[in-house]
């Protein structure tokens, strides 16, 4: 069966196409820097890599792209868009009724589309996919798997916030989490490694969006993302936790419209609200040069990741692993050291060299007297998304 997975991104598509039950690859490529007249096209198969940069306007541009690279009658990988089965669409909000992965129908995507306020840099995007491919691959299946579905086991006690009953009751208002496709498939790899079906870990996603989970006998308990995709950690252009008190201060008192707030805290936040850089490699080449604002954000972003493994030790009652994945928990060997260090209390221990060594696999990077396992695992969302389609429809 040839699932194409399609994983739209605020301003990025990432997209694969595998054989399944293989799990074959048979091409995969990204759509970056959607919006601007120099976007990245990239495309990959057994035989063939291209790069091209071109003016992509908007997703639906993109996903004309992709197909089109798909189809390409010298470097494509396909002769008919009937050749692909089923696809496979990351979604991010899936509120409290997508618990599972779930065909795409009318209804589907109108709760989707209802979602979209409380994910809006992702669902809209996420919808613009899915409707571009049922007009261009009308034969297959659409699916849609949700990244706040692996949180469906967070406990009330966990994901309700302390205003009156009627917010969580009837209007829907809790933590949701996200990155679950992510947190999801580190967490069945670490446990498999630990040989530990119980095992008690936190996963750390890293990447544009980073979120920290907490996982007890393969279940989310605890998550620190939270109604939306804003909550917690230092982000890349999310300010991640923020007193609520200073958004009223910010329209009150200083005249921003909530608008602009809305802006100004996802979109012109986090490392680049700090230090105008998005991009952490940047930020970590300034810090390095002594830009002091670089260096600053780097051990705020840090700070808060400690303080959540502190907080989600104590929910778990201990700890056998942490993991690191996604862009910069895989990358950045510096955000790893600047997380674990000073950790000894909880006997977590950073080996230095192993740290710094690069590798595409699952690997260790804690000393061997550290009781706490430190892994880095490249996270795979495309793979996991095709597996739970494949198992929908067998
Ligand atoms: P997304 O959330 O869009 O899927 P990714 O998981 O691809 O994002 O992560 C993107 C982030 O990873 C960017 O901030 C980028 O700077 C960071 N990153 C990628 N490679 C490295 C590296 N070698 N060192 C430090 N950061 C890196």
């Amino acid at each position: 069966m040839n699932i194409l997975i399609i994983n739209s991104g605020s301003s990025s598509i990432k997209y694969q196409l595998l054989e399944m039950p293989s799990a074959q690859v048979i091409c995969t490529g990204m759509i970056e820097r959607i919006g601007s007249t120099k976007s990245i096209s990239t495309f990959k198969s057994k035989d063939y890599r291209i790069e091209n940069i071109s003016k992509i306007t908007n997703h639906k541009e993109g996903i004309e792209r992709i197909t089109a690279l798909l189809l390409d009658s010298e470097k494509g990988v396909l002769y008919s868009t009937e050749e692909v089965d089923a696809i496979g669409h990351r979604v991010v909000h899936g509120g409290s009724e997508f618990t599972e992965t779930t065909l795409i129908d009318n209804e589907v995507k109108n709760k989707i589309k209802l979602f979209s306020p409380l994910a809006p840099l992702h669902n809209p995007a996420n919808l613009v996919g899915i409707e571009m491919a049922e007009k261009i691959f009308n034969s297959a299946k659409q699916i849609a798997v949700f990244d706040t579905a692996f949180h469906g086991t967070v406990p009330v006690k966990a994901k309700k916030y302390a205003i009156p009953n009627e917010f969580y009751n009837e209007k829907g208002i809790q933590g949701y989490g996200f990155h679950g496709t992510s947190h999801k498939y580190v967490s069945e790899i670490a446990t498999e490694y630990l040989e530990k079906q119980n095992a008690k870990l936190i996963s750390i996603h890293l990447g544009n969006g980073c979120s920290i989970t907490a996982i007890k006998d393969g279940k989310s308990i605890d998550h620190s993302m939270g109604f939306a995709p804003s909550n917690g950690l230092v982000m890349g252009t999310r300010s991640g936790d923020i007193d609520h008190a200073i958004i009223f201060y910010m329209v009150n008192t200083l005249g921003y419209s909530l608008d602009e707030v809305n802006e100004l805290l996802n979109k012109k936040s986090g490392m680049l609200g700090l230090t105008g850089f998005n991009d952490l490699r940047d930020i970590e080449s300034e810090a390095s040069k002594g830009n002091t604002s670089c260096i600053l954000a780097l051990e705020m972003n840090a700070y808060r990741i400690k303080k959540y493994i502190g907080a989600y030790i104590a929910a778990l009652n201990g700890l056998d692993a942490i993991i690191f994945t996604a862009g910069i928990g895989e990358n950045s060997s510096l955000m790893r050291q600047l997380v674990c260090k000073d950790m000894d209390y909880f006997n977590i221990h950073l080996d230095d060299a192993k740290n710094d060594l690069r590798s595409s696999t699952i690997r260790e990077v804690n000393s061997l007297d550290s009781k706490v396992k430190i892994l880095v695992i490249p996270t795979n969302e495309e793979l996991e998304i095709a597996k739970q389609v494949f198992n929908l429809l067998t």
